[in-house]
């Protein structure tokens, strides 16, 4: 049975989303068409809106509507410590366990295995932090697998080449996990018993 085109194409898009399988997609399309118009209307202006609206941050990193964002901005964070993170979902995580300090994100999927992306990282934003001589210390929050463990030490060197110490979480986080599932517990302690790299 072939589908109403409209409909058909409202799953299509459906199913590009993550974990969102083919039985998932049509629940959830069949569940919008029952909507009021009015709430269709806002989430697909939502979705409009985050997408036009949200940005990186052009000193941190972090997803933002205003730049620099707000953490960027609040003068009663700590400056002299600066957490370096894969993924902005990373930072939600870190904020919970109250850490107060900086944050860089490197917002990219990097594969070591496969082609040269430690050239592809834009880390200028970084380096040009390093070198204003504010900083004290970076912390490396990157996940705890054979990728995060490359990229800790390579950015651990630009750090220490700046003069600045390195520390990476300690470990207690689930080998191979992602910090982003952490809990605030275990991601606190982590944080609190950072070790010099
Ligand atoms: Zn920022």
């Amino acid at each position: 049975m072939r589908l109403a085109r409209p409909l058909e194409n409202l799953i299509d898009q459906l199913l590009k989303l993550p974990t969102i399988g083919p039985k998932t997609a049509q629940r959830l399309a069949l569940y919008i068409l029952k909507m009021p118009p009015a709430e269709a209307r806002q989430l697909a202006q939502a979705i409009i809106d985050a997408r036009e609206k949200v940005f990186p941050c052009s000193r941190c990193g972090y997803l933002t509507d205003s730049n620099p964002c707000a953490i960027c901005q609040d003068e009663s964070r700590d400056k002299e410590i600066l957490c370096v993170a894969e993924e902005a979902s990373d930072i939600i995580a870190i904020e919970r366990t109250g850490y107060k300090g900086r944050y860089y994100v490197l917002n990219k999927n990097f594969n070591l295995m496969g082609d040269n992306n430690l050239e592809e990282l834009n880390l200028d934003p970084f380096i040009k932090q390093l070198a204003a001589g504010t900083i004290k210390e970076v912390v490396l929050a990157l996940n705890p697998d054979i990728e995060g463990e490359v990229m800790a030490r390579y950015l651990a060197g630009i750090a220490v080449n700046h003069g600045v110490k390195a520390t990476r979480l300690a470990h207690g986080l689930p080998v191979g996990g992602d910090i982003e599932f952490a809990d605030e517990i275990t991601l606190r302690r982590a944080l609190e018993g950072r070790k010099e790299i």
